[in-house]
């Protein structure tokens, strides 16, 4: 139980505070709460995140039936006059006794190790979530946060902190009745007050909380000049979603002698989550470009998608894909990789994280879902997480597969190969492990492909009998086919020489030195043909 405090401190205002109780924080750590706040979390922004994860997670705590399920929606409402803003769920509530265990408790035990591991500077990293520090995030944006809430077996209660030691919880006979659910308003700090602007929530959510199951749902204003037709009889409190959060309200103030009203809308924001992360049986396509899309902002469609899910110690869920041209800059692999975005319980971590996935697979865009995540920690800690070693051995594999599952329609190969075959030859370069498998993937002109291009498989296939080695040729092909002296005695034998192998080629031979067992032997080089 968290301390009972001097209920006395309201009583000049008996009357209107009859119900008010104050009570201090517990906590194990003897550290103001903004301070604690900013050990844990390196980015403000993060506050919204957390409170729609409370929101959603509430709403996943009712048993109602499927039908009803549909109706439950987050709202987020900016209020630039008063400079709040407002979290509003149908969840479960919280009761008087849940406002003090579950908002009066501070991070819960293990937190004080918690913070000498951190620091420490050791690199084992226990899961943040455990601790129960989301909803305390407010206080990096806000100088109050008042809830007002309703559990089906409670009265409403308003529960009032300024951050401090203490809190107070009221009886709420003054506000509406809610019929279920919290509502949670910040008093921003002055310096905060970005965080009532349209396009910055837009981003924030659509950033952190696209997956989030239920719709989340934004209050926008617009001002309406000259007549604004049937529009003007939408009155109504706005705070309601009509229709089962279908259509949803507008409420219209107009001002007859400026010919000028607010038009308030609500707006549906993440339009994602719908998206099954945990398979993408019946998933359409058009659904799996809408997702690739929101990952990538790219015009084009995708060329391939692999979806798979991993439950072994660590669970996780990925959809990667393969965009259909090279990315702007193909050649600058040394940059920063942001094309893989972790997500931990469909809630947006980092996309930052460059140990995700190796630099030959820079092009693949995608996402990838845990629940084995430590959520709240900043990215240099996240780099040291031992989880992402274990996930990049996996993508890897799997995006390996997905290149034989593209080879497997010719025409869908060839756009690939024209793309990114310089990736897959650097990643015989630099994957050791992978080298042999990937060699399967390349595809070259020769003198017996025609137009066509042959994988080593087929020209091992083709080789004459007391053939050995595999040949190739260095540079532009036709010409050095007419000048070289080998090649002519290559096609005396029936032998077949690769084509058009460029600089990047003889070193991915180097690296491969064979393959099947057989050599590769440069035909313009000075070797005597056997
Ligand atoms: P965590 O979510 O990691 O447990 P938080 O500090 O975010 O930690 O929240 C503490 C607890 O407060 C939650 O576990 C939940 O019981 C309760 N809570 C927070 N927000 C809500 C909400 N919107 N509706 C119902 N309960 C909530």
């Amino acid at each position: 139980m968290a301390g009972h405090a001097n209920q006395s401190y309201y009583s000049s205002n008996a009357l209107l505070y009859s119900n008010v109780e104050t009570f201090t924080f517990r906590t194990e750590i003897d550290q103001p709460l903004s301070l604690v706040i900013s050990t844990f979390y390196s980015n403000e922004d993060i506050f919204l995140r957390e409170l729609i994860s409370n929101a959603s997670d509430a709403h996943d705590k009712i048993n109602v039936e499927r039908k009803l399920l549909e109706e439950l929606c987050i709202r987020i409402v900016p209020d630039r006059a008063a400079k709040t803003l407002s979290i509003i769920d149908s969840g479960v509530g919280m009761t008087k006794s849940d406002l003090v265990d579950h908002l009066g408790t501070i991070m819960r035990s293990g937190t004080k190790e918690f913070m000498e591991t951190l620091d420490a500077g050791s690199t084992h990293i226990p899961m943040i979530g455990q601790f129960g520090v989301g909803f305390y995030s407010a206080y990096l944006v806000a100088h109050k946060v008042v809830i007002t809430t309703k559990h089906n077996n409670d009265e409403q209660y308003i529960w009032e902190s300024q951050g401090g030691r203490s809190f107070t919880i009221t009886l709420d006979t003054t506000n509406k009745p809610i019929r279920r659910g919290t509502k949670i308003t910040l008093s921003l700090k002055d310096d905060h007050l970005q965080y009532l602007e349209e396009d910055r929530l837009k981003d924030l959510i659509k950033k952190y909380s696209e997956f989030i199951a239920y719709p989340i749902y934004l209050l926008t204003e617009k001002t309406t000049e000259g007549d604004i037709g049937h529009d003007k009889d939408q009155h109504g409190d706005i705070e309601e979603i009509d229709d089962k959060g279908k259509k949803k309200k507008k409420k219209v103030s107009f001002d007859e002698k400026l010919g000028r009203g607010e038009l308030h809308e609500w707006v549906e924001i993440n339009e994602q989550r719908h998206i099954r992360l945990h398979d993408l049986k019946g998933v359409t396509r058009e659904e799996c470009n809408s997702l690739y899309k929101f990952l990538t902002n790219d015009c084009k469609d995708y060329l391939a998608v692999k979806h798979f899910s991993v439950e072994d110690d660590l669970q996780f869920k990925a959809i990667v894909f393969v965009p259909f041209h090279v990315p702007v800059d193909p050649f600058n692999m040394r940059k920063k990789l942001n094309n893989i975005k972790v997500y931990m319980r469909r809630v947006f971590i980092t996309d930052n994280c460059e140990e995700l996935i190796p630099e030959w697979l820079g092009f693949i865009k995608g996402i990838v879902d845990s629940n084995d995540l430590p959520l709240n920690i900043s990215r240099e800690m996240l780099q040291q997480n031992e989880i992402l070693k274990v996930i990049r051995k996996v993508l890897v594999k799997k995006c390996i597969e997905m290149f034989f599952e593209i080879a497997d329609n010719k025409d869908d190969y060839a756009k690939f190969y024209d793309a990114f075959s310089k990736n897959i030859k650097l990643g015989i370069h630099e994957d050791s492990e992978n080298r042999a498998k990937l060699a399967d993937l390349l595809r070259y002109h020769s003198t017996k492909s025609g137009d066509e291009m042959t994988s080593l498989k087929d020209y091992v296939t083709r080789m004459k009998e007391g053939q050995t080695d595999i040949y190739y040729i260095t540079g532009d092909s036709d010409k050095v086919v007419e000048n070289s002296p080998f090649p002519e005695q290559l096609k005396k034998k029936g032998y077949e020489v690769l084509l058009n192998v460029d600089a990047i080629d003889e070193y991915v031979m180097g690296k491969l030195k064979e393959y099947n067992s057989k050599k590769f032997v440069s035909a313009s080089g000075s070797r005597k043909i056997s």
